[in-house]
């Protein structure tokens, strides 16, 4: 094939400008977007091979994020299934953003809407960068291994290139007022906010071992995620140092959890999680180590206001929802249906669990009393049926610290 210019098929005049100048408190974002990607396309590269159309190996397969300081590019790789000329036609070049002046001009103040609202999770590297390759090349049998460039402008270039490796790198030629990007520190601090759980290992940088008075870099990659975090498997598969061992390494230097809940549902939506009533010591650890949301994996956010309830807000652990928008503002998750039905099954959920613990072990129950008491008389002031539940199992306490039922 021969070199190839065109124009991607944007109906704005332009739409690099608007997603630097509306994503710009947000640009951080990029990074999981783009290990998003190649999550993505290695987990599809699998289901092709169980479906039996792809035969080749699908051994090793992961994400790796490198620097290069001196030509100044972050590089986010896979071994996935990779694109041919046509597919980056296809899911690059012609982007569908129809009504996208009106749109923007709708919620330039919740900018993060617009990502993933409209699949443009790729184009937002351009937050970052001033040029963007994409190198790849595809599963396919026989394909030719392709190079798009594009500077920002809605010009493209694409051109056939020597690439042995199935898979994709996008190479960000990191801008100027970006640099910061060029960091192992920073990246490694995105990488850990973002991709920590994520199912396919994420590499970036080598482990270190200390020789001759300093440490130095190794020849094993460093993996940065846990690809199997406890809330992904059965209950039955865990035992409680599991859970215990999980919350430690959420929350570390904390004591350990009073109770914990496996939240696991999948009709009328889908949602797996682990809920923590910790032992509260202060109000600084509420505030900094709160409920964690991701999206199949993905962290979002932690501010769940709205997504549980108030009371809740006191209880740590993680929720993942694939139906939960990778990219929410408050404001739209608390008037969402799905979120309200996910509230409502998860104050069901964590009343059954109390009235649980009550009933099979009134005595554990006492002796926690006091570190749990905070959180359901608030609970049972705030929320109704909650408050209904907890009729069954709410204590009081004499002077004698002998304790009873209402
Ligand atoms: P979305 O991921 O929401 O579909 P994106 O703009 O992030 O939107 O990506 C558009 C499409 O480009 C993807 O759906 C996928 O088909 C393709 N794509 C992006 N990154 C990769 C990659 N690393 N490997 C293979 N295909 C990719």
């Amino acid at each position: 094939m021969s070199t190839t210019t065109g124009k991607i098929g944007v109906t704005t005049e332009n739409i690099f400008p608007v997603i630097k100048k509306f994503l710009y408190s947000d640009h951080e974002i990029f990074l999981r977007e783009l290990v998003s990607n190649a999550i993505d396309a290695t987990n599809k590269l699998k289901t092709m091979a169980s479906f039996g159309e792809y035969k080749g190996n699908t051994d090793g397969l992961k994400v790796r994020v490198t620097i290069n300081k001196e030509a100044g590019t972050l590089t986010v790789s896979d071994n996935g299934i990779g694109m041919t000329a046509d597919d980056i036609d296809k899911y690059i070049n012609q982007i569908a953003f129809s009504g996208a002046e009106e749109f923007l001009s709708k919620y330039k103040d919740k900018a993060e809407n617009i990502i993933g609202h409209f699949g443009l999770g790729f184009y937002s590297a351009f937050m970052v960068a001033d040029k963007v390759e994409i190198r790849t090349l595809s599963y396919k049998d026989g394909s030719q291994a392709v190079c798009w460039t594009c500077d920002g402008s809605p010009e493209y270039t694409i051109e056939p290139i020597d690439k042995a490796e199935r898979g994709t790198d996008i190479v960000l030629h990191i801008a100027e007022e970006n640099k910061e990007f060029l960091e192992q520190a920073r990246v490694d601090s995105l990488l850990k906010k973002y991709c920590r759980f994520l199912p396919v290992p994420v590499v970036s940088g080598w482990e270190q071992e200390w020789k001759d008075g300093k440490y130095v870099d190794t020849d094993r990659e460093r993996v940065i995620n846990n690809t199997e975090p406890a809330w992904t498997k059965k209950p039955a598969d865990l035992t409680d140092d599991d859970y215990i061992n999980f919350y430690r390494e959420l929350y570390p230097g904390q004591d350990d959890p009073l109770f914990w809940i496996h939240l696991n549902v999948d009709y009328p939506f889908t949602l797996t999680g682990i809920l923590y009533f910790p032992k509260i010591k202060n109000n600084i650890d509420v505030q900094k180590n709160r409920i964690q949301l991701y999206s199949n994996q993905v962290f979002v956010t932690d501010s769940v206001e709205g997504v549980v309830p108030e009371f809740m807000m006191l209880m740590q652990g993680v929720i993942d929802s694939p139906d939960i928008p990778l990219n929410v503002s408050r404001s739209y998750l608390q008037s969402d249906s799905a979120v309200k039905k996910i509230s409502t099954y998860i104050t069901r959920k964590v009343a059954d669990r109390l009235e649980d613990i009550f009933k099979q072990s009134r005595q554990e129950f006492e002796k926690k009393w006091d570190d749990i008491k905070l959180f359901i008389e608030y609970g049972m002031l705030t929320d109704e049926k909650f408050c209904e539940r907890a009729m069954k199992f709410v204590l009081l306490k004499d002077t004698d610290s002998k304790y009873y039922t209402l």
